[in-house]
């Protein structure tokens, strides 16, 4: 039956073996009653795991007072939304959109219109999504390839590597666009050193530093944002994933020092804020407290650690629950070896197994998926 229904579908993504009908916590149910342990989290998307109380009764009492009313007018939900991300920011203004892309094409637009200036820095490996603007500073070749020409100006350096950094900087840039860990791209965090220098560079270039905290933020690392960890604050984050715990949203926060760049008129997006989903985020941001953030702490460091000692394991990477096991060969067979025996994990990139389960994942929940990974390993 899932075969006839995904046909209709374009074939962006590989053909999937499961279709999945329903979520609880960390768990994953498919259409003939099978449960899996969810270690993807929808793409580190549903932080507080599938239909978490609190998102859901926010969005389901905004659903019975007001779906939408367009940027024309305010409304509540998108208000302190914007005041939350703020205060946890430390002053910042917010611009809500639906996507991760959407919430990069904001940056690069805020960057040009402060700045003057079109050039961009990012780095090899990064990914900051799919349309246009946010592909051209995607250090993928493969992704950009059939896509060519791309948005001009962007440059891109090594990860951690300080004199890649310095020889691709330029006057031109206006914008230097990092990811805190490389979620796409192996998972590769980033070194509070590398940070610092990406900042000083940014300074002496005259351009804003923007983090994509799109996987990384929300809690994900262990930190409401993974910045607060590395000493290096942002002018610029760009927020999207677990933001709303799985309903569609994007932001850009710019810090209040950055501020006054966007005029009316200058972007706009007709779904972008809109109360359900903004509801549900006001949830999801109050839900993620100090206790939560030591169990990802806790738990991340529980992972990893297990992870080490998984045949076929060279090395084990990441922040908080956003980690990789870097494999001696391809990740994929692991990762369709664990998904038959109930575990749901990714891949970021040929080599790298990785984890990003929900944040409320128990130790129970890590050992479980580590037994789970041992055995298929081991097949
Ligand atoms: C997923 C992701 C994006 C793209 O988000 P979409 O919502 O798919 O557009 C951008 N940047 C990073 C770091 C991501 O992980």
């Amino acid at each position: 039956m899932s075969s006839v229904l995904e046909s209709a579908l374009l074939p962006t993504y590989p053909a999937t073996r499961v279709t999945f009908v329903e979520g609880d916590g960390v768990w994953l149910v498919d259409q003939a009653g099978k449960r899996y342990l969810d270690f993807a989290g929808g793409i580190a998307v549903v932080g507080l795991g599938h239909r978490h109380p609190a998102p859901l009764a926010a969005a389901h009492a905004q659903l019975d007072k007001l779906w939408h009313a367009s940027n024309l007018y305010g409304t509540e939900p998108a208000q302190v939304l914007a005041r939350r991300l703020s205060d946890r920011f430390g002053g910042a203004q917010a611009f809500f959109c639906n996507s991760g892309t959407e919430a990069n094409e904001a940056a690069l637009k805020y960057a040009r219109k402060a700045t003057g200036k079109p050039g961009v820095l990012a780095l090899e490996q990064g990914f900051h999504g799919r349309t246009t603007g946010s592909l051209a500073v995607t250090g993928q070749p493969a992704k950009r390839a059939a896509f060519e020409p791309l948005l001009a100006g962007a440059r891109f350096a090594r990860p951690n590597d300080l004199d890649s950094l310095r020889s691709a900087a330029s006057d031109d840039v206006g914008l230097v666009l990092l990811e805190p860990v490389l979620g796409e791209g192996g998972v590769i965090p980033l070194e509070p050193a590398f940070l610092a220098a990406a900042a000083a560079l940014a300074e002496e270039l005259g351009a804003l530093l923007a983090f994509d905290e799109v996987q990384t933020g929300m809690g994900r690392t262990g930190s409401f944002f993974a910045f607060e960890q590395l000493g290096v604050r942002p002018d610029l984050i760009t927020l999207a994933k677990a933001l709303a715990n799985g309903l569609p949203i994007g932001c850009l926060l710019v810090a209040d020092d950055s501020a006054g760049a966007f005029q009316p008129g200058d972007h706009g997006s007709t779904f972008g804020g809109n109360p359900v989903v903004c509801a549900a985020a006001v949830a999801v941001c109050d839900a993620i407290d100090d206790e939560l953030l030591q169990q990802v702490r806790t738990n991340g460091a529980r992972l990893q650690a297990g992870l080490a000692s998984l045949p076929g394991v060279v090395e084990v990477r990441g922040a908080g629950l956003l980690v990789g096991a870097e494999l001696a060969g391809p990740a994929q067979p692991l990762v369709d070896a664990a998904l038959d025996a109930g575990l749901v994990c990714l891949t970021s990139g040929p080599n790298v197994l990785r984890l990003a389960p929900p944040l409320v994942a128990s130790s129970d929940d890590v050992d479980r998926a580590l037994e789970i990974l041992t055995e298929a390993a081991a097949r």
